[in-house]
């Protein structure tokens, strides 16, 4: 079997969560492999999040329309008191750049604690391994499915009722009674003068169909006076908010770990927002076996296992002898300095204490 060079961290998948945490593990410093299907695959999914979700390290640049107060619809209007941003997806997928990453195209058969396998057999090992995978649009996985379409802002407006976004509209006017499954009108600006109006069912197994939800969006819009021509884009959503397994010793990031949040299915903020979290354990975890003889990667490591867990978090080949095994051991200290501490200033995180991550904390 073929090997690739080993790597502090293996990422399987390149959807918005691999590729944040690609990006963010090289910016720290980590010897990053990433690989997908199709890393190049350019983004078309209208991406959106709570302001005080993403992370301070992400440049306004990558927004395209800022709401202060998106509006909702319950039993009542209410105005949520929280801003609210739309992603522009094509600057967010070129802002969180693979230069410092080793991408590989191919598609993963295992993931496993010590690497990933890809189809043709190569091997990619590495000492920390995240599944990024996404989770497979199986209708046995809880679903969130939409239909939307992308007009001109002035178009959209009458749907709009003199509010800047609707988050959730559950008014009936999509034609349906009070024993439908409901679904729910979601109104944003999407930036360069054009607002997106979906009809979405947040959460169902099975989930709604899109023809039904086209059908329902029509009625409503019919009902708002917004007047449609059938030349406009459109957004088809189908995705679970459900986590799938890993292997054990394997980090689910992103929708495979089940990161979406429950009421709204959205996952691409957390993990925007977490991938410091990782990219720092993985940090540690290297400064803290540096120097360990025993910590190298798996297809180097003699064969039989054991921790040496008082000196450091690893699993190691076993050795004959118990006294080379213990002057190894010590050899790799705890780290004398804090991860943190060796980023450029510009990657570290702006929280002052970085107590989830590493034991230290920071002015
Ligand atoms: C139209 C639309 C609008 C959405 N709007 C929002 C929103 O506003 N906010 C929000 O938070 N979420 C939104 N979502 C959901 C969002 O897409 C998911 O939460 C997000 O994509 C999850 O990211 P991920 O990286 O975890 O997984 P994915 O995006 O599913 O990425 C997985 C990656 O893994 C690769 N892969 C899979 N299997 C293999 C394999 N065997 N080998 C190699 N590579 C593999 C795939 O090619 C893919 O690139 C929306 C979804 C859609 C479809």
């Amino acid at each position: 079997m073929t090997h690739l060079p080993p790597t502090d961290l293996v990422v399987a998948g390149l959807g918005p969560a691999g590729r944040a945490l690609a990006f963010r593990a090289a910016a720290a410093g980590l010897s990053v492999t990433a690989v997908d299907v199709r890393p190049q695959r350019r983004w078309t999914a209208t991406y959106a999040a709570w302001a005080d979700e993403l992370p301070a390290w992400l440049p306004d640049e990558v927004v395209a329309a800022h709401i202060d107060s998106p509006a909702a619809w319950t039993t009542g209007p209410h105005t949520v008191d929280r801003a609210y941003r739309v992603l522009d997806t094509t600057r967010l997928q070129e802002f969180l750049a693979l230069d410092e990453v080793t991408v590989v195209t191919g598609r993963v058969r295992d993931v496993d604690a010590d690497g990933v396998v890809l189809g043709d057999g190569r091997r990619m090992p590495a000492r920390y391994v995240v599944d990024a995978r996404g989770v497979p649009a199986d209708p046995g996985h809880a679903q969130q499915t939409a239909f939307g379409l992308i007009v001109d802002d002035a178009i959209a407006s009458p749907a709009l009722d003199g509010h800047a976004a609707w988050f959730m509209d559950w008014r009936r006017d999509n034609g349906t009674g009070p024993d439908d499954v409901p679904s729910f009108l979601y109104a944003v600006p999407a930036g360069d003068g054009r607002t997106i109006v979906e009809e979405t069912c947040l959460v169902g197994r099975p989930a709604l169909g899109l023809g039904e939800l086209e059908r329902r969006l029509h009625v409503r819009l019919e009902a708002r006076g917004v007047r449609t021509t059938g030349d406009e884009v459109v957004e088809r959503v189908r995705f679970a908010v459900e986590g799938a397994p890993t292997a054990p010793g394997v980090v689910g990031f992103g929708a495979r770990g089940g990161l979406m949040h429950p009421a709204t299915g959205y996952a691409v903020a957390t993990a925007l927002s977490t991938a410091d979290a990782w990219s720092m354990r993985c940090v540690a975890a290297r400064i803290r076996t540096a120097s360990c003889g025993l910590s190298a990667p798996a297809p180097w490591r003699p064969s039989g296992r054991w921790d040496c867990g008082s000196c450091c978090d690893s699993t190691h080949a076993e050795r004959s002898s118990s006294s080379t095994r213990s002057s190894l051991c010590r050899s790799s200290s705890n780290a004398p300095t804090c991860p943190v501490a060796t980023m450029r200033p510009a990657w570290r995180p702006r929280c002052g204490g970085c107590s989830g991550c590493c034991r230290w904390t920071h002015a």
